[in-house]
């Protein structure tokens, strides 16, 4: 099979992870057999589920997935999404992505994902509940401490994990905390796993900075999607002096050239759900927003939003991905040739899965760790990756995200060549 038959994976965004991952093998030579085999996961399940809505009269069919990329280093570990869009293809991007940051952060893991087609905002609470437990049931012979750990993603958060835990645990008979992370602490979530990824972004575009001579407290971002990474990215990155000139959400986007308070910002969406009708800025597109000036654009909400069509007019020294997938292949070289140094997400976002299994870790041992010591390990961790990232950039002249993919893509080469081939 090819890469351009796609079969039932055929999705703009597969299309986009085995369109990276073929450029970095080409380019790294990996194995031809080796690299055949990662071009697809290893293991996927699609479900339809029976989901009541609270008027009783409706029944609804809604699609599930679950998709493993590689189960050669260990168990599985990826979040669950819930969005109109998810779709196999969409969901097996995801799980390949998640492999390849896994191993770039050197942890022992594959990459796996997770989704339910529906739009969880038009859910009330006993809906959200119904579907969450509903698809766990339908998928719970392929999760399990030791099998495949699920975590939140896009549109599920810790609630969504606490009912998948009980599920799970209802099932066996005795609390599994350890099933799933990203789960409130007093189910043995970890201190630190709910603003972990936009931390670790942060943590990056330090060091990002650093590398380029930017000087931080004298710059600006705008950052796309304010939910979990993006609230916490702009948090933290106004903590370090940074003026927040725009943030956006679906809604709308807003821009504000003398900076936008995010406490205010978070205090209005806690109170309106979403940013439109904020007076603290001036109401632009989510489009145009990507397009105005600033030092750090953070795209943290969706995939595909950096493309051919528009990465000529971006107005920004650095691009730091929260979202997976959310520039094209055009895109990056374009970005490349305008040397706009890119944080790709495999690198960028990765602290959210660190976290997480720093979480997986504390549940299977029963030992619960301090927020510092949680922070400062994975400040540890994410800079080594970036350190290797950037050494592997200069060395063989490689733009930053192919690096960082081939920095993981040969460690999950070489554990699938020292397992060997079965049977
Ligand atoms: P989330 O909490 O559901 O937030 C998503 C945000 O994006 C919301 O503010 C949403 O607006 C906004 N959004 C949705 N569609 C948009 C569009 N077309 N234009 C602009 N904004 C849009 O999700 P999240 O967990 O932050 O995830 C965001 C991205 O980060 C995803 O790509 C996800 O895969 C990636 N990621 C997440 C984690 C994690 O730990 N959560 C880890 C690694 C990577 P509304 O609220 O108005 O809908």
């Amino acid at each position: 099979m090819t890469p351009t038959d796609l079969r039932e994976f055929d999705d703009p965004m597969f299309r986009l992870a085995q369109a990276q991952f073929l450029k970095a093998a080409g380019i790294m030579g990996l194995d031809e057999n080796i690299c055949e085999r990662l071009l697809w996961p290893q293991r996927t399940m699609v479900v339809t589920l029976p989901f009541r809505q609270d008027d009783y009269h409706e029944v609804e069919t809604v699609f599930g997935y679950r998709v493993q990329h590689v189960l050669t280093m260990g168990p599985t570990k990826g979040g669950i999404r819930y969005h109109e869009s998810v779709n196999l293809g969409e969901v097996s991007a995801l799980a390949m992505w998640m492999t390849w940051k896994c191993a770039l952060m050197q942890l022992p893991f594959g990459g796996a994902k997770g989704g339910v087609c529906i739009d969880p905002t038009s859910l009330s609470r006993a809906e959200l509940q119904r579907v969450t437990r509903r698809y766990t049931m339908e998928i719970i012979s392929m999760i399990g401490p030791d099998k495949d750990i699920p975590a939140p993603d896009m549109g599920t958060n810790e609630q969504v994990m606490a009912w998948l835990m009980d599920t799970y645990s209802q099932q066996v008979g005795y609390a599994v905390p350890e099933v799933v992370t990203g789960k409130p602490v007093v189910l043995g979530g970890s201190l630190g796993r709910t603003e972990a990824t936009g931390r670790g972004l942060v943590y990056l575009i330090q060091e990002s900075a650093k590398h380029l001579g930017i000087d931080l407290s004298q710059s600006t971002a705008i950052v796309q999607g304010f939910g979990n990474v993006g609230s916490n990215t702009a948090r933290f990155l106004e903590e370090l002096g940074v003026r927040i000139v725009g943030v956006s959400d679906v809604s709308t986007g807003l821009w504000n050239e003398n900076g936008l308070s995010i406490s205010s910002l978070l205090d209005w969406v806690r109170n309106h759900k979403i940013l439109k009708g904020c007076p603290s800025g001036d109401e632009v597109s989510n489009a145009e927003l990507l397009e105005r000036p600033c030092d750090i654009l953070a795209p943290c909400a969706m995939q595909n939003q950096i493309t051919g069509e528009n990465a000529q007019r971006l107005q920004c020294r650095m691009v730091a991905e929260g979202a997976n997938g959310p520039t094209t292949l055009e895109a990056d070289a374009i970005l490349n040739e305008r040397g706009i140094f890119v944080l790709p997400d495999v690198l960028g976002n990765a602290g959210g899965v660190t976290v997480s299994y720093f979480e997986w870790v504390q549940d299977t041992q029963n030992y619960m760790w301090t927020l510092d010591e949680i922070n400062s390990r994975l400040h540890g961790i994410m800079t080594n990756a970036f350190r290797r990232t950037i050494i592997r950039a200069e060395r063989d002249k490689l733009d930053t995200r192919t690096a960082a993919m081939i920095e993981g893509i040969e460690r999950v080469a070489q554990a699938k060549l020292s397992r060997g081939l079965f049977p």
